[in-house]
């Protein structure tokens, strides 16, 4: 048996108990790869490709996109990268994209894969540009669409990659209506992701960019929660990719409502790998059950802590 200190340190994700829960790094470029090797992510569960696309009024090339996917694929030649397709519109509006008309309400407009099936050729392009990328390296590729309400998206979704010759594809689940009926998606894709920012965002209508609406932004509310168990109940790997994922007793709540890998920006590694390595699984089930029964995002916070007692 491993070490319990040393599991808390280092070494791959798991719960006292000896279940493996990857941890995985979101990255916005090459540039964050330094933070996720030296923390010891497993691989990249988010890989935002939107900083390639940014300030400038044509798409990158080809060759531009090849040459930054594969230097991120080529940092985890024994691990797995999940790459994000382009995520356009509202909170990360491209200049080169702009929707198609006025939006009073951006965050509920084109964005995301809706965005991508109005521009199909740019899909397309940057679908070719990571096969291209992963071609001959071990690394296991994996693209997840932005922004997907339901089966048929992910089916599209799912086609386009199929293509593009990339062979796991998965979605996000950041919308209310994909969470609730994740079993309806599921059939299409190989793995979900959740985005625990958007879904908030959704689940409590509270723009994410207004900041006086923080206490609704807030993924300890019971409904983001009831949102994340029926899409880890689907039947398809279902990591967690949102800001949730970085806290550390939220992160065992997460895995007890049955989430299969987390992934968050490098730093907050440490503190998670070690609140995992502190709780059993049946603990992390209670601490998530507890948090389901409160009634406010406070009480399920306080609730799901009565059962870490390994926190600080
Ligand atoms: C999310 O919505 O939780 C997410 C991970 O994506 P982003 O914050 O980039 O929208
Ligand atoms: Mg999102």
């Amino acid at each position: 048996a491993r070490d319990s200190a040393l599991a808390e340190t280092s070494g791959p994700g798991a719960t006292k108990d000896g279940h493996a829960v990857p941890l995985l790094a979101n990255v916005g470029g090459p540039k964050d790869l330094d933070a996720a090797l030296a923390n010891g992510a497993e691989g990249v569960g988010l890989y935002r490709t939107e900083f390639l696309f940014l300030d400038r009024s044509a798409p990158p090339s080809d060759d531009e996109q090849v040459d930054a996917y594969r230097r991120v694929l080529e940092a985890f030649p024994e691990g797995r990268v999940v790459v994000r397709t382009l995520d356009a519109g509202a909170d990360k509006p491209l200049a080169f994209l702009p929707p198609p008309g006025e939006e009073p309400n951006p965050a509920l407009g084109e964005r995301g894969l809706r965005m991508a099936r109005r521009h199909p050729d740019v899909l397309a392009a940057q679908l070719a540009a990571l096969a291209r990328a992963a071609a001959g390296l071990s690394v296991k590729l994996q693209v997840m669409a932005p922004m997907v309400t339901d089966a048929a998206e992910a089916a599209f979704f799912a086609g386009a990659c199929r293509d593009a010759g990339i062979e796991h594809p998965g979605v996000m689940i950041e919308v209310p209506a994909a969470a609730l009926r994740a079993r309806d998606l599921a059939p299409e894709v190989e793995f979900f992701s959740i985005g625990t920012n958007d879904l908030t965002q959704y689940a409590c209508a509270a723009d994410r960019q207004v900041g006086g609406l923080a206490h609704l932004q807030d993924p300890w509310q019971p409904a983001v929660l009831d949102l994340v168990a029926p899409a880890a109940a689907a039947g398809v790997p279902c990591g967690v990719c949102g800001e949730a994922a970085a806290d550390p007793a939220l992160a065992c709540v997460l895995v007890g409502l049955g989430v299969t890998s987390l992934s968050m920006s490098a730093p907050s590694l440490p503190l998670v790998r070690a609140a995992l390595a502190r709780h059993t699984l049946e603990e992390c089930r209670r601490a998530a059950e507890a948090a389901r029964g409160a009634r406010s995002a406070e009480q399920a916070r306080e609730a799901a802590r009565s059962h870490l007692p390994g926190l600080a």
